[in-house]
C-alpha cells in the first residue's frame, strides 16, 4: 500500500459475540487462555461421501475459525473422523454405520474408512476450508476410551447383556443443551431391555455372542466397540483438555449427541459441586440444516447431492461456499440447482471485478497487509467498509451482511485500485473465497458428461468470429447451430463476458 493516502482514523474493532446454544443467547466471547482459542468440531462418519449438508457444517466451522483468526486469536482446531461406533440411529440403536456399509459394499471397514476419509479431505480442500490443526481418528483412541469409561463406570454406568450403559439420571440437568427433555428425539430411541431411562445410552457395545465384528476390542466389559458419544468426549479431552473454548456440530447434535457428551464430561470431571456449569466446553455452537425440497438433506435418505456431483455438473465448489456464506449459519438454507447457479453467477461477477482491478494495478503490490496496519492506513473512503465488515463478522458471524461489502469495495469510486485490492484480500482471509487467486477461467468447470472440451468450443467460436468479420453469416449461423446441437449455448454480448455455457440435461 502506498504512503500517499491520508491515514484513516483508527477504529476500535468490534467485540466478538457468538451464539451459545447452552444459553440460547449471543454472548461476548472470551477465550479461556489469552489470545488462543481451542475448538473441537464433530467430524464425519466415514461410511459414505459427505453430502452438501454435512459440508455446510464445515464451512460454518471454517468461518468461525477464520473469524477467530481475524480477531487476532491463535486457533487450535480439531476435527475427528468417526470410523467406528456411529449407529444407524443417533440414539444408539440399530447397526454400526461402518459395519453396515462394509457388508453392503463387500469391503473391509478399514478400506471403507480410508476411502471416504480421503474423499472428505478432498471436499475440505476444494471448499478452501483450512485443514484442522489435527484430524483425530476414533479408532486411534480406543485405549483412552476404555480408560475414560472405566473411570466413570462405578458412579454413572450399569452393565446389560448388550453393553455398558450411561445412566443419564446420574448427572444434574441431563439434556439441558437440548432445551429440556426432547420427547420427540427420545421417542425415536429403540427400547433396550433393562435400560433404566429412555435417554440412557451405550458407551461400550458388546459384540453379540458368537458373532465376530470386523472392528472389536477387548475391554473390561467383554469384546466390543466404543459408543459414538464416548469418542468425542475422549478425543476432545485428549487433544484440547476440558474445558476448552468451543464445541461445534450440526443442529441435530444439540438433541442427543452433545447432551450425551456433556453428561460424560460431567461424570469424568466429577466437579459438579465446584463447577456447577461445567459441560466440557464454554461454548456449544450449532449450524442449521441445509434442506432441499424433500426436507433435511441426509445420507441415510440416499439420493443426496455431494460436492463431487456438483463439480461433475460443472459447478465450481467455491460457488457452494458462497451459497453457504449468503445465509447466516443459524438459518436453514435451501439448496437447489437455481440457488447454486445464482451463487456461481455472483462469484463470477466478483472474480471479474477483482480481475479488472488487478489489471489496473499492474506493478503495485496489493497483498493483504496485517489488519492493524490496514486499519491505520486505509483510504478514508474504504475505512468505513472495513469497520462494517468487522462489525458484521463479529456479530455472531453475520456473513450475509459482510458479503455485499465485497461488491461495494469493487465499485467504490475515487479510490486507488491497490487500496481496494488490499481490503478485498483482507476480507477474503475471513471469507475464504480465494477471490484474489482464482480466475474466471478456473470457474469454468468442465461438466463430466460434456462431449466437447472448452478448447474445442473456443476454437469454434473463433471460427465463427472470423466468419462474422468476413460477413459470412450463413457459416456463422451453421457454427452456432452445430454448437447448440452439442449442448453449447452461445451467449453473445453476455454482461459477464461468459460467452458460452454448457447445458446438460
Ligand atoms: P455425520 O457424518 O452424519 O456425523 O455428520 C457430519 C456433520 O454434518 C455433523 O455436524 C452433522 O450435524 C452435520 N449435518 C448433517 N446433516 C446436515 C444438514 N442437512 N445440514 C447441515 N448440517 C448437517
Ligand atoms: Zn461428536
Amino acid at each position: 500500500m502506498s504512503d500517499q493516502f491520508t491515514p484513516a482514523q483508527q477504529h476500535a474493532d468490534a467485540p466478538l459475540r457468538l451464539f451459545n446454544s447452552l444459553t440460547r443467547t449471543v454472548e461476548p466471547f472470551t477465550a479461556i487462555e489469552p489470545d488462543h482459542a481451542r475448538v473441537y468440531s464433530c467430524g464425519p462418519t466415514v461410511y459414505n461421501y459427505a453430502h452438501l449438508g454435512n459440508l455446510r457444517a464445515y464451512v460454518f466451522t471454517d468461518t468461525l475459525r477464520r473469524t477467530l483468526l481475524w480477531k487476532g486469536l491463535a486457533v487450535t482446531h480439531i476435527i475427528n473422523i468417526t470410523d467406528v461406533g456411529h449407529l444407524t440411529s443417533d440414539a444408539d440403536a440399530g447397526d454400526d454405520k461402518m459395519e453396515a456399509a462394509a457388508r453392503a459394499q463387500a469391503k473391509s471397514i478399514w478400506d471403507i474408512a480410508a476411502h471416504y476419509t480421503q474423499a472428505f479431505k478432498q471436499n475440505i480442500a476444494d471448499l478452501n476450508i483450512l485443514a484442522p490443526s489435527e484430524w483425530t481418528v476414533a479408532t486411534d483412541y480406543v485405549p483412552q476410551m476404555i480408560a475414560f469409561a472405566e473411570k466413570i463406570a462405578p458412579a454413572h454406568c450399569y452393565e446389560l447383556e448388550t453393553g455398558l450403559y450411561f445412566d443419564s439420571s446420574s448427572v444434574p440437568d441431563y439434556g439441558a443443551l437440548a432445551g429440556g427433555h426432547d420427547d420427540a428425539a427420545h421417542a425415536r430411541i429403540d427400547p433396550v431391555a433393562g435400560k433404566r431411562n429412555p435417554s440412557d445410552f451405550a458407551i461400550w457395545r458388546k459384540s453379540p455372542p458368537g458373532e465376530q465384528r470386523q472392528m472389536e476390542w477387548d475391554s473390561p466389559w467383554g469384546k466390543g466397540a466404543p459408543g459414538w458419544h464416548l469418542e468425542c468426549s475422549v478425543m476432545s479431552e485428549a487433544r484440547l483438555g476440558h474445558p476448552f473454548d468451543i464445541h461445534t456440530g450440526g443442529i441435530d447434535h444439540r438433541e442427543i449427541h452433545h447432551p450425551n457428551e456433556i453428561a460424560q464430561n460431567q461424570a469424568y470431571c466429577g466437579c459438579h459441586d465446584a463447577q456447577p456449569g461445567f459441560t466440557g466446553a464454554q461454548w456449544w455452537m450449532h449450524n442449521n440444516f441445509l434442506v432441499d425440497r424433500q426436507g433435511k438433506m441426509s445420507k441415510s435418505k440416499g439420493g443426496f447431492t455431494t460436492l463431487f456431483s456438483l463439480i461433475d455438473a460443472g459447478v465450481h465448489p467455491l460457488a457452494y461456499r458462497l451459497l453457504c456464506l449468503g445465509a447466516h449459519y443459524r438459518s436453514e438454507l435451501e439448496f437447489s440447482a437455481d440457488s447454486v447457479a445464482a451463487a456461481l453467477t455472483r462469484l463470477k461477477r466478483l472474480v471479474m471485478g477483482v480481475e479488472n482491478l488487478k489489471s489496473r494495478a499492474e506493478g503495485v503490490t496489493w497483498q493483504s497487509p496485517r489488519l492493524e496496519y490496514l486499519r491505520a492506513n486505509l483510504h478514508p473512503r474504504l475505512a468505513p467498509l472495513l469497520e462494517q465488515f468487522d462489525a458484521a463478522i463479529s456479530d455472531d458471524l453475520m456473513t450475509p451482511r459482510a458479503l455485499p461489502l465485497l461488491e461495494e469495495t469493487i465499485a467504490m469510486k475515487k479510490v486507488p485500485v491497490d487500496e481496494k485490492l488490499c481490503l478485498l484480500a483482507a476480507f477474503d482471509q475471513a471469507l475464504g473465497l480465494n477471490l484474489l487467486t482464482i480466475s474466471r477461467a478456473d470457474l469454468r468447470v468442465q461438466p463430466k458428461e460434456a462431449a466437447i472440451t472448452p478448447d474445442e468450443i473456443e476454437a469454434e467460436l473463433d471460427r465463427r468470429q472470423t466468419a462474422r468479420a468476413e460477413k459470412d453469416f450463413a457459416l456463422s449461423d451453421d457454427i452456432r447451430d452445430a454448437l447448440i446441437a452439442r449442448g453449447v449455448e452461445v451467449m453473445d454480448g453476455d454482461p459477464l463476458r461468459w460467452d458460452w455455457r454448457l447445458n446438460l440435461s
